[in-house]
């Protein structure tokens, strides 16, 4: 895939996930979802939108790309039934195995054969894995900078090579800026996702993807035998769940239902 010199071209990397209503299962050791429904993980759907405003206002191309089985060619259409331009799936017999560490070096080697990428967009984590840990891990193997939890996207000044943003935290909100090529993690507090459209949907159908394996990147041998198998998730256990008590206060007036309340905490020791 090769892009105009100079064209501003932005990537976006999404997992295809269970539906977010979908049971965790574990049998015989192995951890799986069953037969649910496949989608765009939540998260990435928001990464997709600020992608394609970026493009919808400084011109140049979106391409999605994902690491996954040949099903996650779904994934990639409904991306390119939003808009995106372009899709790329890595594919490879193992990946099935792979932990957040692999999956990340795996991507930064694409991104890192593309042309003019200015921005790296993901979710802020997947909803089955749930590590939060690829997007950051990402920027680090690509010596990029990388601004996680993003909320606003508040300036890029192609030009100048620059970037402004503000992350969500739970302290507050925190403006950040630094510099292009970067790449960054949003939240869904950035912006409303559109939905695919028809036009889309009909160019979904037909779009040609890319697939690149892990021999197309020199990787096969290093991956199998480095990294392959370095971590594995074999058990999952229930939440306890905690017994609650519920006493519901009656009372002629508000006054005195309240009074009662504030001598019931005092009792308690809750006041
Ligand atoms: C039940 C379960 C438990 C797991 N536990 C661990 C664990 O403890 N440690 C560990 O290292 N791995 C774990 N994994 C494996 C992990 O899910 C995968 O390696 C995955 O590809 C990356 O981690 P994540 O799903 O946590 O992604 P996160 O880091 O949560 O994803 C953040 C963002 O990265 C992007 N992204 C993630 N995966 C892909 C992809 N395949 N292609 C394109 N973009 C992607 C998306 O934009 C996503 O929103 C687990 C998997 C399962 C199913």
């Amino acid at each position: 895939m090769s892009f105009e010199e100079g064209e501003l071209h932005n990537l976006v990397c999404i997992k295809h996930t269970p539906d977010s209503a979908a049971k965790m299962l574990v049998e015989n050791g192995v951890v799986s979802w069953g037969d649910a429904p496949m989608v765009v993980n939540p998260w990435d759907e928001y990464a997709i939108e600020e992608a394609l405003s970026v493009r919808d206002k400084f011109g140049g191309s979106v391409t999605v790309l994902t690491m996954g089985p040949e099903s996650a060619k779904e994934a990639l259409k409904t991306a390119i039934a939003m808009g995106c331009d372009h899709g790329i799936l890595i594919s490879d017999a193992s990946i099935a195995s792979y932990d957040a560490r692999i999956t990340s070096i795996v991507i930064s080697k694409v991104i890192a054969t593309l042309d003019n990428v200015q921005i790296v967009f993901f979710g802020k984590q997947a909803i089955d894995g749930d590590t939060g840990l690829v997007p950051m891990s990402v920027a680090y193997a690509l010596g990029w900078p990388g601004f996680s939890y993003v909320a606003e996207l508040s300036e890029i000044d192609i030009e100048n090579q620059h970037i402004s943003v503000v992350r969500l935290l739970e302290e507050g909100r925190q403006s950040c800026s630094g510099k292009i090529p970067a790449v960054i993690s949003v939240v869904k507090e950035i912006n409303e996702p559109r939905y695919p459209s028809f036009v889309g949907i009909r160019k979904a159908s037909k779009a040609e993807m890319q697939v690149i394996t892990l021999d197309d990147l020199g990787l096969g041998d290093q991956i199998s035998s480095d990294y392959n198998g370095s971590l594995n998730w074999s058990e999952i256990q229930e939440l306890s769940r905690k017994s609650t008590d519920a006493e519901l206060l009656e009372g002629s007036d508000m006054h005195s239902i309240a009074s009662e309340l504030v001598e019931k905490l005092i009792e308690d020791k809750v006041i």
